[in-house]
């Protein structure tokens, strides 16, 4: 059982709270009550949340692309230097990367990530003997580290908008439609001996790396999962998507798709008040990457119009050149701010802004990754994250304050506890596993960049 001082349920703020976690699931809840002998007693507990898009081997590339380099630089040459990552990296060390990333995820305070894949072939573009190679080291990566996974293999076909062909430092990403198919298949094969929270979904990457023919294959092949794309990221995206398609990346799928719950919509940053309106309306979850967004140089979400038309969001860490929780949500709140230059917009009409920003993740990102969890309740998965509201950022706050102390006043290190649907792999702020994957990671790493 699980003993917290307080904890917020999905009813609301609640004193001496006992859960019962059974096989991953939240069975019982109890307030009002005393720790009994055995408990893990933590003080304040909260819904954990999904970090809902990740290509982790980044991580490996974090300060690596912050010097300025003669000319004008911006996200396409970001991606270039990428690119020699990948024509480098082996499945040894995607696997520790990996498990490094996933490791700092948990000591953020998230219990479950979308890996959003695109790395699939060998050096040169050549599948693995087993086509599901690099998925199957992801997933090795999640056991280790006993976080929630929800696996996104990446359709990657073309090199930009127009079907044009793959560049050299593509040549890892490309699959078919009908090699991906095959290649979702290997993926769940791989994430089948992970536990059952675990689950496999499909990205197609982007509308610039798809043709619309494979995207309606893949889409026909499916069987269930969510599904991840990679919208409007960039100005010139919209621009070569429109040229091609006819219509702004976000209109066009929109439009052309049945974007439902089951859509998470990764970096919807370029779009006009219809789209914005339109999205919101459609139920498809807005993946919003703040930080990743910021360093890249993509511009702010149109934040106000989308919550005010009741659109569901959540966030990741996409590049992951920083894995921080707040960060995350304060960096979206901010962008917000610097822009209109105005306080407190991410909420409709009037309340706590951490709250809304901490809980509106929380849902969302529970629906981007497939997870029944988003809040603490019976019946949901046991993805939940303790804090230390007695930690000098945070002891002088109110209940109702302690959400927008965790977003706006505090670190990641008030995080004490971490549960992926009831594996408890952060204790006393320390990952259960921190010595070995960390070990494993920083030799990787000596070994990936004396090969570059
Ligand atoms: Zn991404």
């Amino acid at each position: 059982m699980i003993f917290a001082k307080q904890a917020l349920l999905s009813s609301g703020w609640a004193s001496g709270v006992r859960l019962d976690v059974t096989q991953g699931t939240i069975t019982k809840i109890e307030t009002q009550q005393q720790a009994h002998a055995g408990d893990v007693t933590v003080d304040t507990l909260l819904p954990a949340l999904a970090n809902l898009h990740s290509h982790s081997f980044q991580r490996a590339m974090a300060g690596m692309t912050e010097y300025r380099m003669a000319g004008k630089d911006s996200f396409w040459t970001w991606r270039d230097l990428m690119y020699k990552f990948t024509s480098t990296i082996s499945a040894e060390q995607v696997e520790a990367i990996a498990a490094f990333v996933f490791l700092e995820m948990q000591e953020a305070g998230y219990a479950s990530v979308g890996e959003f894949h695109y790395l699939h072939h060998q050096p040169g573009g050549m599948p693995y003997d087993d086509l599901g190679e690099l998925s199957s080291r992801i997933a090795s990566a999640a056991d280790v580290t006993g976080i929630g996974l929800t696996h996104l293999p990446v359709l990657y076909t073309y090199g930009g908008a127009g079907q044009v062909p793959l560049k050299a430092g593509q040549a890892r990403f490309g699959n078919s439609a009908d090699q991906f198919n095959a290649l979702v298949d290997k993926a769940k094969n791989a994430v089948s001996s992970l536990a059952d929270d675990c689950r496999v979904g499909i990205a197609p990457h982007s509308l610039r790396a798809i043709s619309p023919d494979d995207l309606k294959a893949v889409l026909a092949a499916r069987s269930n999962g969510p599904i991840h794309i990679h919208i409007a990221e960039q100005p010139k995206e919209v621009a070569d998507i429109q040229a091609w398609l006819g219509a702004r990346p976000v209109e066009w799928l929109l439009a052309n798709t049945d974007a439902n719950e089951d859509w998470c919509l990764i970096h919807a940053t370029h779009m006009t008040e219809v789209e914005t309106k339109n999205m919101a309306q459609s139920g498809v979850v807005a993946g919003l990457c703040p930080v990743t967004e910021a360093n890249l140089g993509d511009g702010p979400f149109n934040g106000q119009a989308y919550v005010n038309h009741g659109g569901a969001f959540g966030v990741g860490s996409d590049s992951n050149v920083l894995i921080s929780l707040t960060e995350e949500l304060r960096t979206l709140e901010y962008s917000q701010r610097l822009r209109d230059v105005a306080r407190n917009i991410m909420v409709k009409g009037e309340g706590s802004v951490g709250a809304k920003l901490y809980c509106g993740a929380a849902k969302g990102g529970a629906q981007a990754l497939s997870r029944q969890a988003g809040d603490i309740s019976v019946g949901n998965l046991a993805d939940l994250v303790a804090i230390d509201s007695t930690a000098p950022a945070l002891c002088a706050l109110r209940q109702d304050q302690i959400l927008d102390g965790l977003v706006f006043a505090a670190k990641d290190t008030v995080v004490t506890d971490v549960w992926s649907a009831g594996r408890h792999a952060v204790q006393t702020g320390r990952h259960v596993k921190r010595d070995e994957i960390t070990a494993a990671y920083t030799s990787a790493m000596h070994a990936l960049v004396a090969s570059l």
